[in-house]
């Protein structure tokens, strides 16, 4: 199933996307595609109904963030071995785990801000890991169980932020706006191994980012696992797991970034695409 929220921010609805690539409103069915309906017996009353009983939705309404409720964001750090290269990184020994802030989260489509006075906004394609059964201290065999689908995540960064100003990289993740899922969440199922998903990102019109997820160093069973030690994953959370080469601050010979008005588009087989119009920070009204 690729489940959906489409609507105005904060007033989302549940969708359904059909085999037609129509949105169909679950909303008769579940009130928001969130904790309660993600579990594995949600999941299993959703994969029940048949999408041609459900109410077409006319338009091409905003998708929201694919998953609502999400309590944790966790991301994780160089986990592709040629992106750790272009970083000059060594490939870490475990995991390298960071929080982008919860209140960064927005729908996969709308426009990203770049911070007052940034010069390094970048971009970074990642498989997005929704969790959809409780985790703590699972195993690595048991992992994927407790994994309700994936979605495309831009892991939008401030690296001045992130690298130049003191420990801890979650500074330059969590600015509003720079969490982009979705437009799908799509269950495990339907995705099959989640090591083998090929990944892109384009920067008005360029290829910059041309990755799989089979070159990820820590699996997605091993990330889930990982982080269960350290905290209660709940169901909603969202893991991203790692970007590919190809980021700004890779480019050769010169780094570059974003600045207003460029365009960023991205997407990850079977998970959908996503773009995002990037424009200068104005105080909120
Ligand atoms: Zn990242």
């Amino acid at each position: 199933m690729k489940l959906c929220r489409f609507g105005p921010a904060g007033g989302e609805r549940p969708g359904l996307i059909d085999a037609d690539g129509r949105i169909r409103d679950l909303s008769p069915h579940v009130a928001d595609i969130g904790p309660d309906a993600i579990g594995p017996d949600g999941l299993a009353r959703l994969a029940a109904i048949d999408p041609a009983t459900l109410p077409l939705v006319e338009g091409e309404p905003r998708f929201g963030p694919c998953v609502a409720g999400t309590r944790h964001f966790v991301a994780i750090g160089l986990n592709y071995a040629d992106h750790a290269a272009e970083s000059n990184l060594p490939i870490p020994a475990e995991p390298v785990v960071f929080n982008k802030w919860v209140g960064c989260i927005q729908g996969p489509n709308d426009p990203v801000t770049i911070p007052r006075d940034s010069t390094k906004t970048d971009w970074e394609v990642e498989l997005g890991v929704v969790i959809g059964r409780r985790a703590s201290y699972v195993e690595e065999a048991d992992a994927l169980d407790h994994v309700a689908g994936y979605c495309v995540v831009n892991d939008v960064s401030e690296r001045h932020w992130q690298t130049e100003r003191g420990m801890t990289w979650d500074k330059g993740k969590g600015f509003p706006t720079f969490g982009p899922i979705g437009p799908w969440l799509v269950t495990a199922d339907e995705v099959g191994d989640p090591q083998a998903l090929s990944m892109w990102l384009e920067v008005n019109g360029q290829r910059l980012q041309d990755g799989n997820t089979r070159t990820m160093i820590f699996t997605v069973a091993r990330i889930v696992a990982y982080c269960s030690q350290f905290m209660t994953l709940e169901p909603g959370d969202v893991i991203t797991t790692g970007t590919p080469p190809g980021v700004g601050l890779g480019q050769k010979p010169e780094p570059w970034y974003l600045k207003p008005g460029d365009r960023v588009e991205l997407g990850i087989e079977k998970l959908g695409r996503q773009g995002q119009d990037f424009v200068a920070w104005s105080r909120p009204g």
